[in-house]
């Protein structure tokens, strides 16, 4: 029986995550929130009802030192530990007992789970982009070091790393064809876009996704994001990787192979099965799935994101380039304007100059192979970004 720690149980990948342990019958050892910890009991006390002494969870963790007593209480009645902060949060993903980790906490603060996960030997499933965004070499190297397995979680990432599944080298993929849905402005301009509300954004038309990874689907920056993380968990380069857009999300990804033949993993849009295949590779387990029609949906629809609008994008192309430390600092920018304009502080099309505009300005020290460095590019990032606000 595989043990598991969930690290962001209580948000949108979290609990589809729980959801699948559940059925595949896992032990889940740790589960962690933030701020949430009305939903964390809950999760608690099903597992407790739901999986059994032997599979139900020795640890709740909120990554907020001040919730710890409001824990505490809340679960006083049931044999479990309970911890608060961010080195909670990280000893929650080195516990001995734990086989893997999944790391589905959102943005930077991702990061330090993920490295704790891997220095104890641990496999990880990464649904956490932020991390190799920010600290792809940092993550990458201490997993060859370490001898574990990063898995991936994302939904595109999954399906090439289910396409390469067959093939006998890296050298066989000529390219990677990373789709999009496009999200819900596609084929808006500038002009359209200016006075975008938080609620029209987190409108996506296919996925129901946390809000800051639906913000970034409607700017664009998820696919910046995901280009990098590609480039990292894939050791290829980005004019190695072609964006397509896909509407309906129905294509996960493809991989062009040097013999001309293009392998595409397909399936409804659900994040379970990316998370299950993460789970269980290289086994496929069943998993329930309303069945995808192709005679209902008829059609599948193509086309080509639009850099000039969704700045967003480029300003990823844009820091890749760069190299080093730039992605942080486009990742922080992002993470600061984000949060701004789901404050309802700045404008929509904001968040794509402040991070355009942050990686153009900023000079970030070193190469991004250790954390202070990254950290330091990190908040250097969102001061830029909040000064750049307050204008
Ligand atoms: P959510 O916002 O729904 O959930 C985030 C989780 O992280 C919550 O459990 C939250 O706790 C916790 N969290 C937030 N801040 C911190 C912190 N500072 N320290 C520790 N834990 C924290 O996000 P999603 O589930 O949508 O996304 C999670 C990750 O997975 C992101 O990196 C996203 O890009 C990626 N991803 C998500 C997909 C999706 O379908 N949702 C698809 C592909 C990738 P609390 O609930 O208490 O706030």
């Amino acid at each position: 029986m595989k043990h598991i720690s969930i690290l962001g149980s209580t948000g949108s990948i979290g609990v589809q995550a729980l959801e699948v342990c559940e059925n595949l019958g896992l032990a889940v050892n740790a589960l962690t929130a933030n701020r949430n910890i009305k939903r964390l009991e809950e999760q608690v006390r099903r597992c407790f009802a739901v999986l059994g002494p032997e599979r139900r969870p020795h640890w709740a963790v909120t990554a907020e030192e001040g919730l710890y007593h409001s824990l505490k209480t809340a679960l006083a009645d049931l044999d479990i530990q309970v911890k608060a902060g961010k080195e909670a949060v990280c000893e929650a993903a080195a516990l001995p007992e734990n086989d893997m980790v999944l790391d589905a906490v959102v943005g930077i603060a991702g990061l330090e789970p993920a490295l704790s996960a891997i220095e104890a030997g641990k496999d990880l499933a990464l649904a956490n982009k932020e991390s190799l965004v920010t600290g792809g070499k940092l993550v990458l190297s201490a997993a060859r070091e370490k001898n574990v397995h990063v898995l991936p979680v994302d939904s595109e990432h999954s399906a090439i790393f289910q396409c390469i599944q067959g093939l006998s080298g890296p050298e066989e993929v000529e390219k990677i064809l990373l789709t999009a849905s496009g999200g819900p402005f596609y084929g808006k301009k500038r002009e359209e876009l200016e006075l975008v509300t938080a609620e029209q954004a987190l409108k996506h038309p296919n996925w129901s996704m946390g809000a800051k990874i639906t913000i970034d689907s409607a700017t664009l920056m998820n696919k910046g994001l995901e280009l990098i993380e590609a480039c990292h968990l894939f050791g290829k380069g980005p004019e190695e990787i072609e964006i397509v857009v896909q509407r309906e999300s129905i294509i996960h990804s493809m991989v062009l192979c040097r013999d001309g033949a293009i392998l595409a993993q397909m399936g409804a849009p659900d994040m379970r099965v990316p998370i299950q295949y993460a789970l269980t590779w290289p086994k496929r387990e069943p998993l329930k799935m309303p069945p995808l029609s192709f005679q209902s949906l008829g059609k599948l629809t193509f086309g080509e994101a639009d850099e000039e609008t969704f700045l967003c994008l480029r300003a990823c192309k844009r820091a890749f380039d760069k190299g080093g430390l730039y992605p942080c600092v486009a990742n922080g920018a992002n993470e600061a304007a984000v949060a701004a304009f789901l404050r309802g502080e700045i404008s929509f099309l904001k968040i794509g100059e402040t991070v355009w505009s942050a990686v153009e300005a900023l000079r970030p020290a070193g190469e991004g192979d250790s954390l202070s460095q990254i950290l330091e590019a990190d908040r250097m990032a969102r001061e830029y970004a909040a000064e750049r606000f307050a204008k």
